[in-house]
């Protein structure tokens, strides 16, 4: 498997998804982490959500892996050394009492199993990718469908601002941001990733409840 060193993660990075939670739009990238804990790998099996802390909202994103030492300058085709789709699992009740008092994300956005990930696959370019759509089909229909030419930062300007003010380097991976489509998971849904037509990875949401 992949080296996984830290997960950074970019919230509001497409103009629709902002204004479909009614958020603003940031001035700058708004990061934030998930623990190394989070990943479950997108391999068919069933991966386990918690089912007692209000709605589970998937978020498909673009996940990019760094494969050396961020140095302002380098470009992003030469920082990425892997790609893969994954879905940002997110606790949205928690997150938004956690919005509400100001609090950090974790709860909301670190939980077990809340980095879905499908295998990591060589990376073609930036230009190459621009070209390709990805989606996520629940249960055979497409509720998400996005291309990274629309995130409002664009994949240099997330590293820039990565590396500058966190540090990147070999291991790093990127979520990158969802497109429009978020929604609330329900047992038993079948998740497709695809990347163009081709199906990067897919797995099965179970929501049970966790033992504190
Ligand atoms: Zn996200």
């Amino acid at each position: 498997m992949t080296e996984i060193r830290n997960i950074f993660c970019v919230g509001r990075n497409y103009a629709l998804h902002a204004k479909e939670l009614n958020n603003v739009v940031p001035e700058s990238p708004m990061f934030f982490f998930k623990p190394t804990h989070a990943v479950a790998p997108a391999d068919g099996r069933t991966v386990v959500l918690p089912g007692d802390q209000g709605a589970v909202h998937y978020e498909t994103e673009w996940v990019i892996h760094i494969g050396r030492r961020y140095a302002r300058g380098l470009s992003a085709d030469e920082l990425i050394d892997g790609m893969a789709l994954g879905v940002d699992f997110t606790l949205r009740d928690v997150q938004s009492v956690l919005k509400e008092k100001g609090y950090p994300w974790l709860a909301a956005k670190g939980f077990l199993n809340s980095a879905v990930l499908t295998p990591f696959t060589g990376f073609q370019g930036i230009k190459t990718c621009n070209q390709t759509n990805f989606s996520l089909e629940i249960n055979g229909v497409q509720v998400q469908n996005g291309n990274i030419d629309q995130m409002i930062f664009d994949t240099q300007a997330l590293l820039d601002f990565c590396g500058t003010h966190y540090g990147l380097d070999k291991g790093d991976i990127l979520f990158t941001g969802t497109p429009a489509g978020v929604g609330s998971v329900s047992e038993g849904d079948a998740f497709t990733l695809k990347w163009g037509s081709e199906i990067m990875g897919s797995f099965t949401a179970s929501l049970t409840a966790r033992e504190n």
